[in-house]
């Protein structure tokens, strides 16, 4: 008798012995968060979901070895809720307004780039562009003309952009170009051409008489190879040169792109002839 006992005690007062037990919680949690899943992805809440689903999966499949077959119908749900995380996650990181990459996908990028840029051996350029008086352009022609002309503006700038370069909303009219791999006169050459894209954009067809120009403040960072014993200038850092350099732009009659060539500030294209070319704002940048 007494050697019955240990089995006897496995079995509850069901007659479930301990591995049919754990059996059944284990399917009922499985279903919990099945059902929790299905609830956050009504509500649109799709990361929250899918990591309930994928506990769900780890539940079901954490003791086999093989392959675990996967039902078709659970499959397709987790390949729809994939998708939609995915494009939730793209939609957070652009600006509604221009489609344009915002400010929250700029610092992430940056971010990103603080990590990268000693393995790389690729120059950095940003540059931060302004429209010019468009206080002016709101004034005269009205906002919803000028929600139109920051969504023409965007188009033009994210022409021949190089690869992995991108564009993103700074805020308001600013925005913000970010061109990696390039070199330094490279860099001066695409925001000119951005630059001159906006000045001969026919604007006219959008309202007569309307004409729109930016001023673009351009930093290049060299490659880390090209100068060792130079500190790496860090992506906000670098971000602030370009502001400043805008503010020379702005200064120095608009319509025109500032950047640095062997310590001196410098007006790209036709802009070079103009006299008085303003101090950056802080000094050194
Ligand atoms: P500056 O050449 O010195 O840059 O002059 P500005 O008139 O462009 O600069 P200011 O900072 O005085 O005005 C910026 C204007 O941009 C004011 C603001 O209403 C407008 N603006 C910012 N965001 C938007 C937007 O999303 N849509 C529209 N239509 N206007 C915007
Ligand atoms: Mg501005
Ligand atoms: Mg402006």
């Amino acid at each position: 008798m007494t050697a019955l006992r240990p089995e006897v005690a496995d079995f509850d007062r069901d007659g479930r012995s301990e591995e049919d037990r754990t059996a059944s919680e284990g399917t009922g949690l499985v279903q919990l968060h099945e059902s929790i899943a299905a609830l956050l992805a009504s509500r649109g809440q799709w990361r929250q979901a899918y990591q309930h689903l994928r506990s769900a999966f780890d539940l079901v499949y954490a003791d086999q070895d093989e392959q675990p077959h996967v039902p078709e119908q659970l499959r397709r749900e987790v390949d729809r809720l994939r998708r939609e995380h995915a494009e939730a996650r793209e939609q957070s990181l652009r600006d509604s307004l221009t489609d344009s990459y915002n400010r929250r996908y700029l610092d992430e990028r940056l971010l990103g780039m603080v990590t990268d840029r000693g393995a790389t051996a690729d120059g950095l350029a940003i540059a931060l562009i302004d429209l010019d008086w468009f206080k002016q352009v709101n004034d005269t022609f009205g906002h919803l003309l000028g929600d139109r002309v920051l969504q023409r503006v965007v188009e033009l700038l994210q022409e021949e952009l190089p690869e992995d370069g991108f564009c993103a909303r700074y805020g308001g009219e600013e925005f913000v170009l970010v061109l990696p791999g390039v070199d330094a006169a490279g860099s001066v050459e695409i925001a000119e051409s951005a630059r001159m894209r906006v000045e001969r954009h026919a604007w006219a067809s959008l309202a007569p008489g309307l004409r729109v120009t930016v001023s673009i403040g351009l930093a290049y960072e060299p490659p880390a190879g090209d100068s060792p014993t130079r500190p790496q200038v860090a992506p906000e850092q670098q971000l602030l040169r370009a502001d400043s350099l805008l503010y020379t732009a702005k200064q120095s009659g608009r319509n025109a792109v500032a950047y640095r060539e062997g310590g001196r500030v410098r007006l790209a294209g036709a802009a070079a002839g103009r006299r008085g070319i303003a101090e950056p704002r802080v000094a050194g940048y």
